[in-house]
C-alpha cells in the first residue's frame, strides 16, 4: 500500500509519527513537496475563500498527492490530541470538506484522533479502522504505540535548538545547515504550519538568522515550564497551540537572555485573534505581532524584521528608548 501525507497543517509536529505508524505496518509513505507558488495558488482556487491560509495551503499539498498515485490519503479527524484541550475546530471538517470539494481525491484515511476524554476511545478509532481495511486490531495498535517513540525523538531534537522542520529533516538523516554567529535572541510564537513552512512564513527564520539574530520558538523550551508559565492565567486555555503559544511568551518575557518576541498568525486565524491579544497585553518585551497571507511579500516581512532588529539593537545601545506605546504614556511624554 501506497498512503501520501500531505506537508501540511500538522504535518510538522506528527510526520515522524505517522510515517513511523504506516511503516511499521509495511505501509510505503510518499509526502508533498514543499509549498511552492503554483501548488499554494491551486489550493486557494480549491478552497473555499473563508478558510484561512494555511488550511488553503493544505489543499495545495492534497491537489499534488492525488496526482501521485496513491492508495490512500492520510487525513485525519484532529479533534485533540491531549486530555481536556483541543485543536482547532477547523481541523475536524478537513476531510469533508476535501471529499465535497475534490472530484478527483484519493481515498481518505479520515481517523477520528480525540484523547479529549479517555486515550481508549482512540484505540477504538484504530480497531474500527484494522477491520476495515482488512488488518489485524493488535497489529495496528502495535504499530500505533511503536510510532509515538518518533515523536519524543522529534521533540528532543528540537529541545537543542532546532526548528520542528530542522528537527523532521535531521529525523530523517538530512543535512540541517549551522546557524552562524548571533547577537539577538528573538522568540518566535506561531503554529507549527505557520512557522515551519518556508512559503507561508516567508523566509522568517532565514532572515532572522542573517540578521544575527536567533529565533527560540516554544518546541526548544522546557514543556513543564511551557505549562506552568500559562497556567498562571487567570482561565485555563483550552487550545493546545494557545496555551503552548501563551505559555511560551510569559517564559520567553522573563528570560532575560531574550530580546524581544515575534508572534506569525496568519490572516483568518480565530483562535489567534483572541490569543495574540492575551499575549500582547501581557508582554514588557518589545513584541512585534506579523500577520500573512497570500497576498502577503517576503519584502515587506524583511523591512519590518529589520526595523525589528535595529529597534532592540539600539535600546540596548542607548539603554534609554521605551517602548513607544500607542495608548499614550510615552507617545506623549517624549
Ligand atoms: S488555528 Fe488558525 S491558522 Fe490554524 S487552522 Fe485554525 S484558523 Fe487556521
Amino acid at each position: 500500500m501506497r498512503v501520501g501525507i500531505p506537508r501540511g497543517l500538522f504535518y510538522y509536529h506528527l510526520f515522524p509519527q505517522w510515517k513511523s505508524f504506516f511503516n511499521n505496518l509495511g505501509w510505503e509513505v510518499v509526502t508533498s513537496p514543499p509549498t511552492h507558488k503554483s501548488m499554494a495558488n491551486a489550493g486557494i482556487l480549491a478552497a473555499v475563500s473563508e478558510a484561512c491560509f494555511p488550511v488553503k495551503v493544505l489543499y495545495g499539498h492534497i491537489l499534488e498527492l492525488a496526482e501521485k498515485e496513491v492508495d490512500w490519503i492520510f487525513m485525519p479527524r484532529l479533534v485533540s490530541i491531549e486530555k481536556r484541550s483541543y485543536i482547532c475546530p477547523k481541523f475536524m471538517g478537513i476531510p469533508d470538506m476535501l471529499r465535497a470539494q475534490i472530484p478527483q481525491l484519493p481515498p481518505l484515511i479520515d481517523l477520528c484522533i480525540d484523547v479529549s476524554r479517555d486515550e481508549r476511545d482512540l484505540f477504538r478509532e484504530l480497531d474500527n479502522w484494522s477491520r476495515k481495511v482488512g488488518l489485524k486490531p493488535g497489529r495496528v495498535r502495535k504499530a500505533w504505540t511503536d510510532s509515538t517513540r518518533a515523536t519524543l525523538t522529534l521533540e528532543t531534537i528540537c529541545r537543542q535548538g532546532h526548528t520542528l522542520d530542522e528537527a523532521i529533516r535531521i529525523w530523517e538523516g538530512k543535512p540541517v545547515a549551522r546557524p552562524g554567529r548571533s547577537d539577538l535572541t528573538i522568540g518566535v510564537l506561531g503554529h507549527c504550519y505557520t512557522l515551519n513552512d518556508r512559503f507561508v512564513n516567508l523566509g522568517l527564520f532565514e532572515r532572522l538568522r542573517e540578521m544575527g539574530a536567533t529565533p527560540v520558538t516554544s518546541e526548544m523550551l522546557n514543556p513543564l515550564k511551557v505549562e506552568q508559565a500559562a497556567a498562571t492565567l487567570p482561565k485555563r486555555v483550552f487550545w493546545t497551540v494557545g496555551r503552548k503559544m501563551v505559555g511560551t511568551a510569559l517564559l520567553l518575557d522573563q528570560d532575560e537572555s531574550v530580546d524581544g518576541v515575534i508572534y506569525l498568525t496568519c490572516f483568518g486565524c480565530g483562535p489567534d485573534s483572541m490569543m495574540a491579544k492575551i499575549i500582547e497585553r501581557r508582554m514588557n518585551k518589545p513584541f512585534m505581532l506579523l500577520t500573512v497571507d497570500e497576498h502577503s511579500g517576503e519584502a515587506g516581512v524583511v523591512t519590518r524584521l529589520e526595523a525589528f532588529c535595529d529597534m532592540m539593537r539600539r535600546q540596548r545601545r542607548l539603554g534609554v528608548e521605551n517602548n513607544l506605546s500607542p495608548y499614550g504614556e510615552f507617545l506623549y511624554s517624549h
